[in-house]
């Protein structure tokens, strides 16, 4: 079983997949726990193109293309061969943070990131996909995150945040394999809110 959790920054991705990963392990199961961009070696030396140093200096398209370059080292390196060998998978971030970073963010068009997420992934969605939903302000203020003048995230004002939730939500609405989880509420709160999704629908 393959699973993303998406949201934007300070929405509480990581502490959620740790907290799930414990529990299926617990079921006994093996579970393989993974990020994006990232999740092999090639992949983060990507990662580290994208967003350290001078990130500011890539455009929209160059930013989708080498995140679906990291998508496809990390799926046919990783993804896929934990899938075969029975592990169950969780990705902190997948295709969905292409669409709504480089899509409504830096306003590519949601059908090429689709076509390019095909070619990068020869068609891999996850099974289930977990949006942990929450306000900018509030994500970024738990994130300790300041909209800094002098990275990439020049661009990131709040607009650039609300537009983010904005598909992510939208994609929710339209999706059902896309579950929106009410992230602003406490730590076990939002662990039980998955749970109750992950039982619903995978049988874990
Ligand atoms: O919090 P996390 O480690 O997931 O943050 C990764 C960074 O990469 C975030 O600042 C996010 O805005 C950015 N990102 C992006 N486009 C993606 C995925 C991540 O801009 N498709
Ligand atoms: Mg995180």
């Amino acid at each position: 079983r393959f699973i993303s959790f998406e949201g934007g920054e300070g929405s509480g991705k990581t502490t959620q997949i740790a907290r799930l990963a414990e529990t299926l392990r617990a079921r006994g199961h093996d579970v393989v726990t993974t990020r994006e961009p990232g999740g092999t070696d090639g992949a983060e030396a990507i990662r580290k193109l994208l967003l350290e140093g001078d990130a500011g200096r890539w455009t929209g398209r160059t930013e989708a293309l080498l995140m679906n370059a990291a998508r496809a080292e990390h799926v046919e390196r990783l993804i896929r061969p934990a899938l075969e060998a029975g592990a169950w998978v969780l990705t902190d971030r997948y295709a969905h943070s292409t669409l709504a970073y480089q899509g409504g963010g830096r306003g590519l068009e949601s059908d090429e990131l689709i076509a390019l997420h095909f070619i990068a992934t020869a068609g891999l969605w996850p099974d289930l996909t977990l949006l942990l939903d929450i306000e900018p302000e509030e994500g970024l203020a738990r994130a300790g995150k300041r909209l800094d003048p002098n990275t990439r995230f020049d661009e990131e004002t709040i607009e650039f945040h609300e537009e983010v939730r904005d598909v992510f939500r939208d994609i929710a609405d339209v999706d059902e394999r896309v579950a929106l989880i009410n992230a602003a509420a406490d730590p076990d709160g939002v662990a039980g809110a998955i749970l109750a999704e992950v039982e619903a629908r995978l049988n874990p």
